[in-house]
């Protein structure tokens, strides 16, 4: 089965993906994950995708899609795939089709998580990053045990800067309103868009989504 996760920044796309893997013994594959695995593996893609990333600019879709190709290929025995940042674009879902199709599958859902913006830009101006360890904080939903400092390792946290500013962090969640509308669209007209809100106001979390998604696949 083949899930795709989306939803904006701060949305908790990876604990929902990382939940549902937890309970079905699901495979969660982030773009992320798959860029760092092939960098630091050496592979000819990896160093492909290195050059865009150091520069700090997007990896093409051709290194991402043979990426993912070849890793869903590596899984192929696996009964569950959750796709975490990938497609990001229509260009990506249509060929993530013709990928899947070459091999009998398809795209089997996409979560679509929701959460009121204000919540959202909330949860960004709280979350404190260490630079050191990389970990992440929030100061209202789990704050450091000491005020300032990392858990793991001590080291002094930080605001990130494009945390810092609720107007900018307002425009790139319109910029990523406008990029997904497309992908949304098209994978609603195939109807298996289940919209999973998730909201403090409403005390609706990540695993109420989960275990709606559960009750909603098992139809
Ligand atoms: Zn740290």
């Amino acid at each position: 089965m083949i899930i795709i996760m989306l939803g904006a920044q701060g949305t908790g796309k990876g604990t929902v993906a990382g939940i549902l893997s937890k309970k079905n013994g699901w495979i969660q594959l982030s773009t992320g994950d798959l860029f760092r695995e092939n960098i630091s593996k050496g592979t000819e893609l990896g160093i492909e995708a290195d050059k865009y990333i150091s520069k700090g600019c997007l990896v093409p879709d051709d290194i991402t899609i043979s990426m993912v190709k070849t890793k869903l290929e590596e899984l192929k025995d696996e009964k569950g795939i959750i796709l975490d940042g990938f497609p990001r674009t229509l260009e990506q879902a249509k060929r993530l089709d013709e990928i899947l199709a070459g091999k009998g599958e398809k795209v089997d859902w996409v979560i679509n998580l929701e959460t009121p913006r204000d919540e959202i830009i909330d949860r960004m101006l709280n979350r404190r990053v260490c630079p050191q360890c990389k970990a992440t904080f929030n100061l209202k939903l789990h704050p450091p045990k000491i005020e300032g400092i990392c858990d793991n390792c001590g080291s002094k946290l930080v605001i990130r800067d494009d945390d810092s500013d609720s107007e900018a962090i307002r425009k790139r969640l319109e910029i990523y309103d406008t990029q997904t509308k497309p992908l949304i669209d098209f994978y609603n007209k195939k109807g298996i868009v289940i919209v999973e809100e998730i909201s403090e106001r409403i005390n609706r979390f990540a695993d109420e989504a989960c275990e709606d998604f559960m009750k909603h696949i098992k139809e």
